[in-house]
């Protein structure tokens, strides 16, 4: 019998895989559909020996030592800083937006302050801040819009950007230095030998099993446990009873060329040109030497693996009544991405992740005397479970 089962072996569960296996000496089932773990940060090397993202690229960056210091038990990590440059009016210029930006862009020398009016001359007045073009014209005005979002957002989610929440658009912010740096949290790494070796010592307890290229509808009625974390799309757990969730896909092409280097830095987006959103060079994120290089071309489309929530009114209430059942239903803790249906980078479902361990340790701790609960901590005083 197995304390838990865990639905899905990227970090959402992988994280619970190991806390409830080395610090709650529980028996764990982790199983995944695919034929890996990892989840979307999985990585291998491809025939011509280099280590690519299979669902794309994956950079670690976060401002939360609890998680980089946890993951920090499982890999050496390796400093890197991702760049990114945008293929605007012909030229290839830094976004987030920034000083040098601007003054590429326009044929300008301004400095901090000036680019503050510059960018405030442009800026459309917004007494509210709702969508993600709000989110944008109000900061840096129409034009820098249109060159760098409008397009880029209908590739990707194949609508406008006023039909998004402003969370979408917001997590890209506009600077008036130089900072040419696409995250500017206190910790950015990789992890040195990429995320699957990573995954594979989180998962190497002995209390831990892990099963792949299973469904978990297919073995729920045949595999004992007592309990289960499901980090999978919280509308097929529930078999889509309220209707589907939209969830946006990407369908990504790998190319190996015969050449040290492909493109200037990390990644270049390509708000207006091609169907596809942007190339990612992986030689520059895992800082491998080869005589060639791998890219990756993002192409979003509607069908296919569900990788994105669609953070807009309308899915948030649908989210909300597959929350609501969710909550009722016993014995089942819902995790991750895809469960609780957030836009979420993998540094947020590492500490969502970890804070669900903590309730579910002082759940199991929680103990009633004469009706009142009290909380007796020491393992051995309270039975678990
Ligand atoms: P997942 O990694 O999706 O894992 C869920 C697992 O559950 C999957 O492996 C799935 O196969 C399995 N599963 C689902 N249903 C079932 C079932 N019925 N039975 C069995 N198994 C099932 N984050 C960053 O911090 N930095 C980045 O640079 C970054 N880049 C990204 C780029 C792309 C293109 C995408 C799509 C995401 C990116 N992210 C990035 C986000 C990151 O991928 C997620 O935050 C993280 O991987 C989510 O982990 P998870 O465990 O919740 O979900
Ligand atoms: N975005 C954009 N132009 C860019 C970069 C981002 O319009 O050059 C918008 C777009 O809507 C995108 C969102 O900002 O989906 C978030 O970008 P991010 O790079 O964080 O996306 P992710 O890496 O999660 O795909």
């Amino acid at each position: 019998m197995f304390d838990y089962l865990i639905v899905g072996a990227g970090f959402a569960g992988a994280v619970l895989a190991e806390r409830l296996a080395s610090k709650g000496g529980k028996k764990v089932l982790i199983i995944d559909k695919r034929n890996h773990i990892g989840g979307n940060t999985f990585d291998y090397y491809n025939p011509d020996g280099i280590l690519i993202h299979k669902y794309g690229p994956h950079i670690f960056h976060t401002n939360s030592q609890d998680v980089f210091d946890y993951l920090g038990q499982f890999t050496t990590w390796r400093p890197y800083e991702h760049r990114v440059l945008a293929s605007v009016d012909g030229m290839m210029v830094p976004i987030p937006i920034n000083l040098n930006t601007i003054n590429k862009l326009y044929g300008l020398n301004l400095s901090s302050d000036e680019v503050d009016s510059f960018l405030k001359s442009r800026a459309e007045v917004k007494s509210r801040i709702v969508t993600s073009e709000d989110v944008v014209v109000s900061k840096v005005g129409r034009d820098l819009y249109e060159k760098f979002f409008k397009g880029y957002t209908k590739k990707q989610w194949d609508m406008d950007a006023s039909e998004l929440d402003a969370s979408v658009a917001a997590r890209i912010p506009t600077r008036n230095n130089r900072d040419d740096r696409y995250f500017t949290d206190t910790y950015q790494a990789m992890p040195l030998h990429g995320y699957t070796k990573m995954f594979e010592n989180m998962l190497g307890h002995p209390n831990i099993k892990v099963m792949t290229n299973v469904d978990y509808k297919e073995i729920e009625d045949e595999i004992p446990f007592k309990k289960m974390i499901y980090t999978g799309p919280v509308d097929y757990y529930f078999d889509y009873c309220y209707g589907k969730l939209p969830y946006r896909s990407i369908e990504f092409k790998f190319e190996t060329y015969e050449t040290e280097t492909f493109q200037p830095t990390g990644t270049v987006n390509y708000p207006n040109e091609h169907p596809f959103t942007r190339i990612t060079e992986f030689k520059y994120l895992t800082g491998q030497k080869n005589a060639k290089t791998s890219v990756v071309y993002e192409y979003p489309k509607a069908e296919g693996d569900p990788y994105y929530p669609v953070p807009r009114p309308e899915n948030a209430e649908l989210y909300k009544k597959y929350q609501a059942l969710a909550n009722e239903t016993r014995n089942v803790y819902f995790t991750g991405r895809l469960a609780t249906y957030k836009y979420y980078n993998m540094d947020q479902v590492v500490a969502q992740s970890l804070t669900l361990f903590k309730k579910i340790l002082s759940q199991q701790n929680d103990h009633y005397v004469n009706g009142q609960k009290s909380q007796l901590i020491q393992a051995g005083i309270v039975g678990r479970d």
